[in-house]
């Protein structure tokens, strides 16, 4: 029978520094230096720390990130710094 490898996927609760390791590992679009700094969505137009994206994985491995706004399909391509946006 296939696992649904998605289905196996929890949401995280993870420490700041932690979540400051992941996002430097993952994110390919742009450096993260704190956990506290700011991204702005294209997607649902708003503007959140890094401390409040939503980390996925399995065990305690994050693999999947989501934006903070509920409902938001929002990821990394999508969260630009909020400068240029002004
Ligand atoms: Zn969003």
């Amino acid at each position: 029978m296939p696992v649904d490898k998605k289905s196996a996927l929890h949401r995280l609760l993870l420490t700041d520094s932690r979540k400051l390791r992941a996002l430097r590992i993952f994110d390919p679009f742009t450096q993260w230096w704190s956990i506290t700094e700011v991204r702005f969505c294209v997607v649902c137009e708003r503007p959140f720390m890094g401390r409040d994206i939503r980390f996925f994985g399995e065990d305690e491995f994050p693999t999947q990130f989501e934006c903070p706004t509920p409902g938001c399909q929002g990821g990394f391509a999508e969260w630009k710094h909020p400068r240029l946006h002004l």
